[in-house]
């Protein structure tokens, strides 16, 4: 057992980057990713140039492990209030836009519309603002849902260890926290104030979510913030190092591509879809049991190939604004959605694909 909190190591890889053959990757997809070395490699450009046989392994180990199954869920949003200052983030301190936080019958009605839709996984999604969302409201809210639901994660302020202790108690059973960027000087160049700035404070907080026992916990990197290599390096050793400590635990990876949003913000390092497809399919290699989360923020096209190879989550017939099922409240948005499918459309393409849409994977018995 590692005492020591998680710090990324900042080794640059551009060097080793330089010098790969295509032979390293032929010998990588033949005797699998074994370590941080054997990642850099997958991540490298001349791998890029074999995305094909990437893809194809990537596939095969995305079957052998998920079988052909894609679990589908949604986001609610319950509020867009925050107090901090991110730069890329429609709902920021900074930005002067409609604000909402929704009561608890407006959540229930979101819900209800949710779980008509199919739906019996629900991330629960609000900018940081104890005030505006206080805790023993939001463990009312799990409470109220957890029955009707096989899953219920959350996407929220951070927490204290006894907090996430107390919603897990109350029904939580995944949160979700990126570090966005693992660079501190870009860091700290995109939050400009609120909690959020503290670099290793945030780098600290999944490990409060692993010790509130909840079930899953979801890491991530937004891309398009810094180099998305060196980025992903960062979240490859920071998996290694939670999955060690926390092997009790569940983990997903997601990889959100910058969108438009209230900010206006300029996306200083673009990612292609060939890009996002390399880093998808590394990411199945180095870890073949890792659930690999992709959003609504991609468009339908990129949405449809991904999921036949590596892709096992997918959130559908999304809206990023709070009341923004049922209710018409005109609440800013977080961002821009690209697959505005609703979620039948969306089920009936993964049958067709010879997929089965998974609603509901895991049941609480022992809650
Ligand atoms: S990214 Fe999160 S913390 Fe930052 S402004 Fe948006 S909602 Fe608030």
């Amino acid at each position: 057992m590692n005492p020591k909190p998680f710090y990324p190591s900042h080794v640059s890889w551009s060097v080793h980057w330089e010098k790969i053959q295509h032979s390293d990757i032929h010998h990588i997809l033949l005797s699998g990713c074994n370590s941080v070395r054997d990642f850099a490699t997958l991540l490298s450009p001349v791998a890029g140039l074999q995305l094909e046989e990437l893809a194809k392994r990537s596939h095969t180990l995305t079957r052998q492990h998920f079988g052909k199954t894609i679990h589908l869920f949604v986001p609610l949003y319950l509020s867009n209030e925050c107090i901090c200052s991110c730069t890329y983030c429609g709902f920021s301190f900074l930005n002067q836009v409609p604000r909402k936080t929704l009561t608890y019958d407006e959540v229930m009605s979101e819900a209800q519309y949710l779980l008509g839709q199919g739906f019996r996984h629900i991330l629960l999604v609000a900018g940081e603002h104890r005030h505006a969302l206080p805790l023993p409201f939001l463990k009312k809210i799990v409470g109220a849902l957890r029955p009707h639901l096989a899953s219920l994660s959350i996407e929220t302020t951070p927490y204290q260890t006894l907090e996430y202790q107390e919603l897990a108690d109350a029904g939580v059973d995944g949160v979700v926290l990126y570090q966005e960027t693992y660079d501190p000087k870009r860091y700290e160049e995109v939050h400009l104030g609120g909690p959020k700035k503290n670099y290793l404070k945030r780098l600290e907080f999944p490990e409060n979510a692993a010790r509130g026992h909840v079930r899953r916990l979801g890491m991530g990197i937004l891309l398009g913030l810094s180099d998305w290599r060196q980025d992903a390096m960062a979240l490859y050793e920071h998996i290694i190092y939670m999955r060690k400590k926390y092997w009790q635990l569940n983990f997903t990876a997601s990889f959100p591509r910058l969108r438009k949003c209230a900010s206006h913000f300029e996306i200083p390092y673009p990612v292609s879809d060939r890009d996002m497809t390399q880093l998808i399919c590394a990411f199945r290699i180095a870890f073949p049991d890792l659930g690999l989360v992709l959003s609504t923020r991609e468009p339908p096209s990129l949405r449809n190939g991904l999921m036949q190879l590596g892709v096992t989550h997918l959130s559908a017939g999304s809206s990023t604004e709070p009341g923004g099922y049922q209710l018409q409240t005109s609440a800013e948005e977080q961002f821009a959605i690209e697959d505005h499918r609703k979620a039948p459309e969306v089920a009936a393409y993964i049958a067709q694909q010879g997929l089965e849409p998974v609603w509901k994977d895991w049941d609480s018995n022992l809650h």
